[in-house]
């Protein structure tokens, strides 16, 4: 099965709203520990594709297979069980809780537990959050109210968030959309640490962040792919450029 060597298997994705494909027969594939860019102008169909994977929008057809699953015959919540972790847009901290308990309160629930099973269930709980912590880069605010982080620390905080529950495909929507230069820097390092146990989508704007990043990136345009392959390929396709330089 040829199939077998992906992540991410998207083949033949349509959808259309009352008539209109905004994708339209889109298919690519994402490997294990790649990053995988999305970019396209305004309307391309980038939302939606993400939309599609994690189950918030059905597919008129096409099929989306991560690992064995068929991910456009599952809920919305199955899709979040299966390892597949989505970060929207605007952060969705909350802002009176400390780094520390917003990321306690994103650790997977799991069966319940009592007694000496819950304390050991905490001192894990503690490790885990320490540990994404470094990750973020917020060891060091552990204890400061959520609503005090810069707005790079927001974005991390919510990456952390969704990496407690240890997803094995990560989509990430503009992460570094509103941060300083060095905060892009240090997204960049991030997502390059956390692609060691997992896959990453991102749909990103910014080029040169895009550059620091992507593995491969798929460009969309009108609901359909493009080109795709390494940034220095795509840059140069003359169908990429003529799509870019027309806006
Ligand atoms: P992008 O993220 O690349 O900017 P989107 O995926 O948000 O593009 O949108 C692609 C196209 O589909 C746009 O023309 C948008 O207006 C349309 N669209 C997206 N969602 C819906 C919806 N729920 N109903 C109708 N049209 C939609």
């Amino acid at each position: 099965d040829p199939q077998k060597q992906f992540v991410l298997a998207v083949e033949a994705l349509t959808v259309s709203f009352d008539g209109f494909k905004a994708v339209n027969d889109v298919s690519f594939y994402v490997d294990e520990n790649e990053i995988r860019v999305i970019i396209g102008p305004n309307g391309a169909g980038k939302t939606t594709v993400l939309d599609l994977i994690c189950g918030r929008t059905r597919a008129t057809s096409g099929s989306i297979k991560f690992r064995d699953m068929d991910l456009t015959k599952m809920s919305e919540s199955n899709i979040v069980l299966a390892g597949v972790g989505r970060k929207f847009q605007n952060p969705s901290i909350y802002d009176d809780l400390t780094v520390f308990e917003n990321l306690e309160i994103s650790f997977p629930r799991g069966r319940s537990v009592f007694g000496a099973l819950t304390f050991r269930r905490d001192a894990e709980v503690r490790r885990r959050v320490e540990e994404i912590a470094e990750t973020i880069f917020l060891a060091d605010h552990l204890d400061e109210r959520a609503e005090f982080l810069s707005h790079g620390q927001k974005q991390w905080l919510e990456i952390g968030m969704l990496l407690i529950q240890d997803p094995d495909l990560m989509m990430l929507d503009e992460p570094v959309a509103g941060m300083s230069v060095s905060e892009r820097k240090k997204t960049a390092e991030l997502l390059h640490k956390i692609i060691k146990n997992r896959s990453v989508i991102v749909i990103e704007h910014d080029m040169k962040f895009v550059e620091d990043i992507a593995h491969r990136v798929t460009v969309l345009h009108q609901g359909k792919v493009l080109s795709e392959g390494s940034m220095d390929r795509v840059k140069h396709d003359p169908r990429v450029i003529e799509v870019y330089l027309g806006h």
